[in-house]
C-alpha cells in the first residue's frame, strides 16, 4: 500500500485511498497531482494527495477487509490528521472503510478525531449530501455551461444524454438531470447498456437497481411511461449515439484514440476521472467538441468532503439541503473562474482549468 502527498502549500493534504488489484505507485502519484489541481480550481484550502492498497476487496471477507482497513492506518498514522491529511473513500473503499480507518486512528490518537476522514457514514459523523455531492457538482457545472454555450455546439432545448456508468456519480447525475427536464436516453454498467430514445425513466430504474444490485432490460421504462421495456445494446455503442451531451462516469480511458472519431456527442463532461484520452482528446478538440474535464466537472466530491471536513471539527451538523446549496455555490464559482481563464487565454476547457489551478498553487508557493 501506499500514500503519495503531493503538495500541500494551499493547505493540508487531501485525497481518497483506493484498494485496486492492479494499484502502482506511478498511479498514486499521478492521482495525487490530480487533486492538488482539483482542491486548487474548487477553491478549497486543500493540497493533494492519494493512497492505495494492492487488493481485490470483493474478494475479501468483510473481516480481512477491516483488517487491511486497520493496517493501512497503522502503518500512515504518523503522516495524517484533520489538519495534516485528511483521507476520503475512492475506488474499492466506502462509508464502512472510512468508519473502521476513523475508529483505528481514533484508538491511536487516544481521541475520537472524525475530522481526520471524509466520507464516513452518516451515524459515524458523515455529511448529508455527500453522497450525492459529485454527480450533483456535475449537474451544476453543465448547467452552468449550457447558459453560455457558443452556438456552434447546437445543442437542442432539451438536450439528449447518454451516460456511461450507473454507479454513485452516473445514477446521481441521471437523477438531477432528468429531474430538471433533460432527456437521458442511455445508461450503462460493467454488464451492458440500454437505450430508450424517449427518455429513460432513471427515478425507478435507479430505485430498482438499489433493490437489485444491477440495471436490466426489464427493470428499464420510458418517462412517458409507454411500457416497452428499453431496449439493449454494448457499452461501446453507448459513447457513438447520436447524443448532444456524452457523460463518462465510470471508467478511465474509455475515449481513445480508436473511439474519438465516432463520437457524435457536441460536449463530454467528464465525470470519471481521466476518460478522455491524450490522443482522444487531440481528435475531439479538432471536431469541435468541447470536453469539460475531471477536475472541474466531478469537483463536487472533493467539495462535499470539505464540507464534511468542517462540520466534523465544529461538531455541528447541515441539512442536505444546506450541504447541497453550498455545494451549488462552489461549482458556480469554479465554473466562472474556468470559463474567465479560456477568455482570457485562449485555450481549451481543460487547458483553462489548469492554467487556473496551476497558477494558484504556484503564486502561493511563490
Ligand atoms: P461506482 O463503483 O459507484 O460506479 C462505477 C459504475 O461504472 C458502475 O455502475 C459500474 O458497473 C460501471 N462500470 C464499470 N465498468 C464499466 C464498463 N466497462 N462500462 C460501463 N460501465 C462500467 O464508482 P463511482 O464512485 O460512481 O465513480 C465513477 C468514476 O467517478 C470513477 O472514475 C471515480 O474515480 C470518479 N469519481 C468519483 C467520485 C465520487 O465521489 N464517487 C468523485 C470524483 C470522481
Amino acid at each position: 500500500g501506499w500514500r503519495v502527498q503531493h503538495n500541500n502549500v494551499l493547505g493540508p493534504y487531501k485525497g481518497g485511498i483506493r484498494f485496486h488489484p492492479a494499484s502502482n505507485l506511478d498511479e498514486v502519484k499521478a492521482l495525487a497531482a490530480l487533486m492538488t489541481w482539483k482542491t486548487s480550481l474548487m477553491g478549497l484550502p486543500y493540497g493533494g494527495a492519494k493512497g492505495a492498497v494492492r487488493v481485490n476487496p470483493h474478494e475479501l471477507s468483510e473481516r480481512e477487509l477491516e483488517a487491511v482497513s486497520r493496517a493501512y492506518i497503522r502503518a500512515v498514522k504518523d503522516h495524517i490528521g484533520p489538519d495534516r491529511d485528511i483521507p476520503a473513500p475512492d475506488v474499492g473503499t466506502n462509508a464502512q472503510v472510512m468508519d473502521w480507518m476513523a475508529d483505528e486512528y481514533g484508538k491511536l490518537t487516544v481521541k475520537p478525531e472524525p475530522a481526520a476522514f471524509t466520507g464516513k457514514s452518516i451515524e459515524k459523523g458523515g455529511s448529508q449530501g455527500r453522497e450525492p455531492a459529485t454527480g450533483f457538482g456535475g449537474f451544476v457545472v453543465l448547467r452552468e455551461f449550457l447558459k453560455i454555450q457558443d452556438t456552434r455546439y447546437k445543442i437542442r432545448d432539451t438536450p439528449i444524454i447518454a451516460i456511461q456508468g450507473f454507479g454513485n456519480v452516473g445514477s446521481y447525475i441521471a437523477k438531477y438531470l432528468s429531474k430538471d427536464g433533460f432527456r437521458v436516453v442511455a445508461v450503462s454498467d460493467s454488464k451492458g447498456a440500454l437505450y430508450e430514445p424517449e427518455g429513460i425513466n432513471i427515478e425507478k430504474l435507479a430505485h430498482e437497481k438499489e433493490m437489485r444490485g444491477i440495471i436490466d432490460r426489464g427493470l428499464c421504462y420510458a418517462v412517458s411511461g409507454h411500457g416497452r421495456p428499453c431496449q439493449t445494446f454494448s457499452n461501446e455503442d453507448l459513447l457513438t449515439l447520436p447524443v448532444d451531451i456524452l457523460i463518462p462516469a465510470a471508467l478511465e480511458g474509455v475515449i481513445t484514440g480508436k473511439n474519438a472519431a465516432g463520437i457524435r456527442a457536441k460536449v463530454v463532461l467528464e465525470m470519471a476521472n481521466g476518460p478522455v484520452t491524450p490522443e482522444a482528446d487531440t481528435i475531439l478538440e479538432k471536431r469541435g467538441v468541447a470536453v469539460i474535464p475531471d477536475i472541474l466537472a466531478n469537483g463536487g466530491g472533493v467539495v462535499g468532503s470539505y464540507f464534511e471536513w468542517i462540520q466534523s471539527l465544529d461538531q455541528k451538523y447541515w441539512s442536505e439541503e444546506v450541504v447541497l446549496g453550498k455545494i451549488e455555490e462552489k461549482m458556480k464559482e469554479a465554473f466562472a473562474r474556468v470559463a474567465e481563464a479560456k477568455k482570457e487565454y485562449n485555450v481549451n476547457w481543460r487547458e483553462a482549468a489548469y492554467v487556473y489551478a496551476i497558477n494558484r498553487v504556484a503564486n502561493s508557493m511563490i
